[in-house]
């Protein structure tokens, strides 16, 4: 295996030095960028396989910068936002960004973060066959069979559309915008209760401890995401 390459786009010095640092001692590569316009270069020509995208850059709005990055590339993205970028990180990830740390954040956490975009890319490979497996579950989205441990699991349509959409994105952060729009349509996004109500029925027949779920992850106040793992 490659070592991966990782763009780093971030106009603080401090903390794309400490980026650098923690990537490095990860021995991957790092190419970073101080605005906009110089990463989304790098992320051209570097054929990254990660790009850490801050969403406050000064010559261009970190959101846009998704927007563009998305109209010729699906490698993942990871924002770096504010505790106040509540909004505009929610927007970032509407707009195609896979992940998300609020700073400021450890290097454990970056590092785990980037083991999960990591393993997107082999599950996006793995969901081309078909077949999304994460520990016991096993999601046949071609013969649209559900199974736990090998038993069959019955969904109603919404309840199989809904673990379908989080399959197709696994270790993707989902908004919950965007998934009312994916399972119920552009006129519900506003719907919010719908995805609570099914995902916890979801969260009944698959989990064995619905509170503290395995399979179907919560983003405290953005989404969910299905674990990778
Ligand atoms: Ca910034």
């Amino acid at each position: 295996m490659t070592t991966p390459t990782i763009v780093v786009i971030e106009d603080e010095k401090q903390t794309r030095h400490f980026l650098r640092l923690s990537l490095e001692a990860e021995s991957y590569h790092v190419f970073d960028a101080d605005s906009g316009n110089a990463g989304l270069k790098a992320a051209a020509t570097r054929k990254p396989d990660i790009v850490i995208l801050d969403l406050g850059l000064p010559d261009m709005d970190g959101v846009d910068a998704v927007k563009q990055l998305r109209e010729w590339s699906n490698v993942p993205v990871i924002i770096l936002s504010a505790r106040s970028g509540e909004t505009e990180k929610i927007a970032a990830l509407d707009a195609g960004a896979d992940d998300y740390l609020t700073k400021p954040f450890g290097a454990g956490e970056l590092l785990a973060r980037i083991r999960v975009a990591l393993r997107r890319t082999i599950s996006s490979e793995q969901t081309e066959s078909g077949i999304v497996s994460v520990a016991d579950l096993a999601i046949d989205l071609v013969h649209r069979k559900i199974t736990v441990a090998g038993e069959e699991v019955h969904l109603t349509p919404i309840e199989y559309r809904l673990l379908s959409v989080l399959a197709k994105y696994t270790g993707k952060v989902l908004t919950h915008r965007f998934l009312l729009k994916e399972v119920w349509g552009p006129n519900q996004v506003d719907n919010a209760h719908y995805l609570r109500i099914y995902m916890s029925q979801l969260r009944h027949k698959l989990e064995k401890e619905p509170i503290r779920p395995r399979y179907i992850l919560t983003e405290a106040g953005v989404g969910y995401r299905l674990a990778v793992e």
